[in-house]
């Protein structure tokens, strides 16, 4: 297939879990990729993995907490292929699972700072851009925590709360000038940040998959590749009405 052929795709957070499948996906699809971390290392080894494949993909380093590092990852897409057509706001940090009365404000602070501040502005950045070239497509990660309470999840979950709201916002103001603004709200998947989230939960006492897996209909957690999926067609073409929606990747688990 080639859903992204002649595309520019942005990834941020491609370092790992499913920033990383993401930035694979967009490559296999024929997008040009622009692979963005705050860990160099991580980034630089997903763009070796793309560039295996034979595809085109070059590294920005960039905290997606910080404006002057979004601003010049930005400016390296475009100083590194002209446009940009794509982007995932991916991202984020789970921090302590603490009662709220718990939660530090540091810890507060940083998750917002990360999960929230980040996406917008990420998406300030992003949407300026494309505004230039006739529109876009954007894909913000939330979570199910963007769409239900979590207990002991208090900062991440007002921050994947306060996504979807930008996402919409994104949405209507942009609609016109053909960019469309998605998040996606998965459930447990198979990355390091579950890891953390489930040994903290459990002081350790049990694996991720053991702690995870019931609580989700189909029985079992979510791949990083499956949610790349879902990313890569809500940036494509096929996906062309869809704006302003928060869609679950996640075993059922919101339905219940
Ligand atoms: P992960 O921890 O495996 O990978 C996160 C990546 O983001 C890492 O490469 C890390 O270096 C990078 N990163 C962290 N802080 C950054 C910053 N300030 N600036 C730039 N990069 C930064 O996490 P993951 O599980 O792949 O999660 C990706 C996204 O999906 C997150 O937004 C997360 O909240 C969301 N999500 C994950 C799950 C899950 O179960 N794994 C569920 C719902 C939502």
């Amino acid at each position: 297939m080639s859903l992204m052929r002649e595309k520019v795709a942005l990834v941020t957070g491609a370092g790992a879990g499913i920033g990383r499948a993401t930035a694979l996906r967009f490559a296999q699809e024929g997008a040009r990729v622009v692979v963005s971390d705050v860990d160099s290392e991580a980034g630089h080894e997903t763009v070796r993995i793309i560039r295996e494949t034979g595809a085109d993909a070059n590294f920005a380093r960039a905290d997606v907490s910080n404006a002057a590092d979004v601003q010049a990852m930005i400016d390296h897409v475009i100083g590194s292929y002209g446009r940009l057509d794509c982007a995932c706001n991916n991202a984020g940090i789970e921090g302590a699972v603490l009662p709220l009365t718990d939660q530090s404000e540091e810890n507060f602070d940083r998750i917002i700072a990360v999960n929230l501040r980040g996406v917008f502005l990420c998406l300030k950045a992003e949407i300026s851009a494309m505004l230039k070239t006739g529109g876009g497509s954007i894909v913000n990660l939330s979570s199910v925590a963007g769409l239900i309470g979590f207990p002991g999840l208090s900062p991440y979950v007002a921050s994947k709360h306060g996504v979807n709201g930008l996402t919409k916002n994104a949405a209507l103001e942009y609609a016109k000038q053909g960019i469309r603004v998605n998040s996606i709200c998965p459930g447990g998947i198979d990355t390091r940040m579950l890891d953390s989230l489930a040994a903290q939960a459990t002081g350790g006492k049990a694996s991720t998959s053991e702690m995870m897996a019931p609580l989700h209909p189909l029985g079992r957690i979510g791949t990083a590749d499956e949610v790349a999926n879902l990313i890569v067609w809500l940036c494509s073409p096929q996906a062309a009405f869809v704006t302003g929606a928060h869609v679950p990747v996640d075993g059922g688990y919101v339905a219940q």
